[in-house]
């Protein structure tokens, strides 16, 4: 057989996608307008988008203190663009490292409340590159079933090479513990969490997971990409949880509160050095732009200085997430910046997302295998510069849905198998 007869398929054949955990061929769903995903945005202005045309109401961004728009921070990477090019052309090892980075590694170390910290040219390489470096054959890693892909991807590129792997049920510290206790003491372990998880916007339960890892001599490491600008002053969810002590490696992205592309982790000054030294998309990939390690810097001073950003973030969030679970909305156990909908079907999930987004407000349509195919949900997410307009905006659209959602619970709307 051809190696691309599965891609020919995937493309033509109406059936082929579903068997891929797709609830339909794409350009299927594409063609009755109930594709979400990789529609151009015309012109993105932080709060509000146009896209086809139409000015929507942004609640699909993890632009989460609205700093993408911030004229400082804008002012900011253009100066470095003037300043150090537009590329680094190199990787840190060679030609790649500036002294902006060295200075944004300092800051962000500062920042979380570490010694060190390792800038990467993404998020997703920051998770794969660090666990892949940290864990060794005979090693055991252990992770909430929910952590995100990156973290995924870097424990199964440790498995390949011989460390053990378990997942525990999603926040629940007892298995944990139980996994802990079952594995041998002298076994070199590293439990992984999200601060905030990506999906459904809750909280790790940081303290208690920091206990269970000392009590078996194991070694903790928290993605903190959506807690990160949002929850402990913006420092994040060790903060908010006063254990940052207790967690060995916290990871962050530049891509959500920090308004720019990239990602870091910080923790001790041996760990930082080990992973600078052996982590392959840190010694392998270009360095990390000059404009968006400015970017960055242009961010942390606008969170010192502004404080009322991540408060209000978090007050819109509740209120938006308050006012759609009194609707009868299930939004999970979700805090931080993130409202998940939970609609549950993958199908009557791509329609709601539709309504709403004919209704003006674009929200992200979550399906496997970002999520279980049971608890699809449309994830909206506030921005520290919306206006409470638009939150009450985002609720109107949301409980008029409500209305359309239950008038159709009988019913399912079948989609055409051919374009
Ligand atoms: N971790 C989490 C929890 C994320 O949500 C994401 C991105 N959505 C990443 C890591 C990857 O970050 P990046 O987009 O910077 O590659």
């Amino acid at each position: 057989m051809d190696l691309f007869e599965r891609c020919r398929a995937f493309y033509a054949d109406p059936h082929y996608a579903q068997g891929l955990g797709w609830p339909a061929n794409p350009r299927t769903l594409e063609a009755v307008g109930l594709y979400p995903y990789f529609i151009p945005i015309e012109r993105p202005e932080g709060t509000e988008a146009v896209i086809q045309g139409r000015r929507v109401l942004m609640l699909g961004s993890n632009n989460y203190l609205g700093l993408t728009t911030h004229p400082e921070v804008q002012e900011a990477a253009q100066t470095a663009i003037r300043r150090y090019g537009t590329g680094c052309t190199g990787s840190r090892f060679l030609n790649g490292t500036l002294e902006l980075h060295e200075r944004l590694e300092e800051r962000l170390a500062r920042f979380v409340g570490k010694q060190r910290a390792l800038v990467f040219p993404t998020g997703f390489q920051t998770n794969t590159g660090t666990l892949a470096a940290l864990l060794g054959k005979g090693d055991m890693v252990v992770a909430d079933k929910e952590v995100h892909a990156s973290l995924i991807d870097g424990i199964r590129i440790a498995h390949e090479r011989g460390t053990e792997s378990a997942f525990f049920r999603h926040g629940q510290v007892a298995h944990l513990e139980r996994i802990l206790r079952n594995a041998p003491a002298e076994q070199a372990k590293l439990v992984v969490v999200d601060g905030v998880f990506s999906m459904g916007g809750d909280v790790a339960p940081l303290p208690e997971i920091a206990a269970a890892c000392r009590r078996h001599g194991a070694r903790l490491f928290v993605d903190d990409a959506h807690g990160l600008g949002v929850l402990g002053g913006g420092r994040g969810t060790a903060a908010q949880l006063a254990c940052t002590e207790a967690v060995d490696v916290i990871m962050g992205t530049f891509s959500k509160s920090l308004a720019s592309a990239g990602g870091f982790i910080a923790g001790s000054r041996e760990v930082i050095h080990f992973v600078q030294h052996f982590a392959r998309p840190f010694m392998f990939s270009a360095s990390l732009p000059p404009a968006n390690a400015a970017t960055v810097l242009a961010c942390l001073d606008v969170i010192e200085r502004e404080p009322e950003r991540v408060a209000r973030v978090n007050r819109l969030a509740d209120r938006l997430r308050e006012g759609l679970r009194a609707q009868g909305w299930d939004v999970g156990h979700s805090s931080a910046a993130i409202v998940p909908v939970v609609i549950g079907d993958q199908f009557r999930t791509v329609q709601a997302w539709k309504a709403l987004f004919g209704a003006g407000v674009y929200t992200n349509a979550a399906l496997p295998p970002a999520v279980p195919a049971v608890r699809s949900l449309l994830r909206a997410s506030c921005i520290a510069t919306h206006t409470d307009a638009h939150v009450e905006r985002a609720r109107a659209a949301f409980a008029a849905l409500r209305e359309k959602v239950l008038l159709r619970s009988t019913q399912r709307e079948e989609v055409p198998c051919s374009t």
